[in-house]
């Protein structure tokens, strides 16, 4: 069993998992003991998604949950595709989540010298060997996984040999390429990472961290367990793909004999309606089919934390699409879900008019100045304000019909309505242009105090005091469920064009003080936040999601 809930009283509610049971069982028989190290390690070639945010919580989470530690780590083994751009990014999208890594923050790069080291252990034992086979021969050479490959014929070079090799392979002796340092390990192996796998390549490029002094760089496979092992990581949680390679991070452990750091792997998520991998955000980025990487559309962290997702639902979604070992599709609809539940209970309600109609009231002399009104039915402690109310109002176009049709119970001549916290509304008539277009209505108010029978309740605000501010309503970035579900199709294709409509709404006063990242519930409407492109008195909302799943779908 896992301990009880420590560090987070807001902490999602637990259920087991096979990576709680052997942590659990870790525990229990001392294997590392009783210690709990885990890490988060993204490759900075990027910004960080939901997918991502599964793991964050996860490794964090272990950790948190077992009183141990666990570490941000940089896998900056690549120099081509990374950028000290996205460390920073990343660091602030984790500390967003709500996680800290305290003084545990590292870059792989930082072990460039004791993977050489490490290497040329290996040389010396006769377990790496330079190679100088051209790319194409090396995957001729590695064959089929049901015929053992060939052995090349570098391959019995002495470990003398080797050594210098390598070491002028550092020293910057050779082109890109020229050469590979590949680990001796089996040319018949099922498993075709085994057969003789590249450590070390070539590579004349700077490193955003490391600088220019390297010109040769590990490969994943051969960095990843030296990182885990150096730091002392328990549990080396990834993702289900690494399954195969794991019995190369196991033979590197034992070969290059450092701590038993041990790889654990889970299933990604995916999510319907939306496209995951780094590379395809970065294409729909770069070719201007969204607003940047903070999109609210897209799926990364800070598009969601724009878009205004509290990351308490980010992090209660993810505790609830569970971890496991096999592949599966999470419908978005359980994500928008946890947004709806945490934004019931923390946002502020606050009343917006998006296509608006005006009422003018028939008896002014009754109307109350302000109506008082509590911020949030769901939190007692959110207080309450002051609405402004007044002779002229705006309501939503879609709240009146001239000529109701069936089942229509809200305003329509000679109804009435509730009018949200204020009392009540009766229609008394209508005005029209020359053209007979609707300009607005008429009506009389009759206070709380007097209650009249009603079906409905409508939201308004008070046209003398209400301003018009600028609102982005977002609609799913696909129109179909799985957009890179096949090879064969371009996932831009099924781009939704209606994704996102900019049009303004009519607020209450109280909205106007909104800034960057304040979040409401629109009453009837849907929740929103205030945008970045917000200014001192003039907000711009985005919508987060609507009240109901009332998405669009196809
Ligand atoms: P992508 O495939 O989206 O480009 P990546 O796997 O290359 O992502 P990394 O920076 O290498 O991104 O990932 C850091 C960590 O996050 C890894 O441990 C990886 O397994 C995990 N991760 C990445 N995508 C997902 C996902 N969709 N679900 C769960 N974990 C993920
Ligand atoms: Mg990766």
């Amino acid at each position: 069993m896992t301990r009880p809930a420590q560090a987070r009283s807001d902490a999602p509610a637990r259920t087991m998992h096979f990576i709680r049971e052997i942590i659990a069982e870790d525990n229990r028989t001392g294997t590392y003991d009783g210690r709990v190290v885990t890490r988060f390690p993204p490759e900075p070639n990027g910004y960080l998604h939901i997918g991502h945010a599964k793991a964050i919580c996860l490794d964090f989470g272990m950790a948190l949950e077992n009183d141990g530690v666990c570490h941000l780590r940089m896998d900056d083994t690549n120099p081509i595709k990374e950028d000290i751009e996205y460390s920073e990014s990343i660091k602030a999208d984790v500390r967003w989540l709500g996680f800290d890594w305290g003084p545990h923050y590292y870059h792989a790069s930082d072990y460039f010298e004791q993977m050489v080291d490490l290497a040329c252990g290996l040389i010396r034992e006769g377990k790496a060997y330079v190679c100088e086979l051209s790319p194409e021969q090396w995957k001729e050479y590695r064959g089929i996984p049901t015929e053992p490959g060939r052995e090349s014929p570098y391959r019995q070079r002495s470990p003398e040999d080797n050594l210098d090799l390598f070491q002028r392979m550092r020293a910057g002796e050779f082109p890109d390429g020229a050469k590979v340092l590949r680990a001796k390990i089996d040319m018949a192996s099922p498993n075709l990472h085994l057969r003789d796998p590249v450590i070390y390549r070539i590579l004349h490029t700077p490193h955003p961290h490391a600088g220019d002094s390297w010109c040769i760089y590990p490969m994943y496979d051969f960095a990843h367990p030296i990182e885990d092992a150096i730091e002392k990581i328990t549990h080396s949680l990834c993702t289900l793909e690494f399954e195969v390679h794991r019995p190369l991070y196991d033979w590197v452990i034992r070969n290059c004999h450092l701590f038993p750091s041990r790889q654990i792997e889970f299933a990604r998520l995916e999510l319907t309606y939306t496209v995951m991998s780094k590379r395809k955000l970065l294409e729909l980025v770069q070719l201007k089919r969204v607003n940047g990487w903070d999109d609210p559309r897209l799926p990364t962290l800070c598009g969601l934390r724009r878009r205004g997702v509290p990351p308490a639902a980010i992090r209660e979604f993810c505790e609830r699409v569970g971890i496991t070992k096999y592949d599966s599709l999470t419908d978005v609809a359980l994500l928008e879900h946890c947004i709806r539940d945490n934004l019931n209970r923390t946002a502020r309600r606050a009343m917006a008019v998006l296509n608006p109609l005006r009422v003018i009231i028939e008896n002014p002399e009754a109307l109350p100045a302000t109506i008082r009104s509590r911020n949030n039915p769901e939190d007692p402690d959110a207080g309450e304000r002051d609405i402004p109310f007044g002779p002229e109002l705006v309501i939503e176009r879609d709240d009146f019909a001239e000529v109701p049709p069936p089942k229509f119970f809200r305003l329509s001549p000679g109804k009435s309505v509730r009018l949200r916290n204020a009392g009540f509304l009766t229609c008394t008539g209508v005005e029209k242009d020359a053209a007979g277009v609707l300009t607005a209505i008429r009506g009389t108010f009759t206070p709380m105090s007097e209650p009249l029978k009603v079906k409905a309740t409508i939201h308004w605000v008070a046209a003398h005091t209400a301003k018009s501010v600028e609102v982005r309503l977002y609609d799913r970035l696909f129109n179909v469920p799985e957009p890179d579900g096949d090879r064969n199709v371009d996932f831009k294709t099924h781009l939704n064009p209606d994704s996102l409509t900019v049009t303004t709404a009519w607020v209450e006063p109280s909205l106007l003080t909104a800034t960057a990242g304040d979040r409401f519930q629109f009453e009837r409407i849907g929740y929103f936040a205030a945008d970045s492109d917000s200014q001192p008195g003039a907000p711009v909302f985005n919508r987060t999601v609507p009240l109901r799943d009332s998405w669009k779908r196809t």
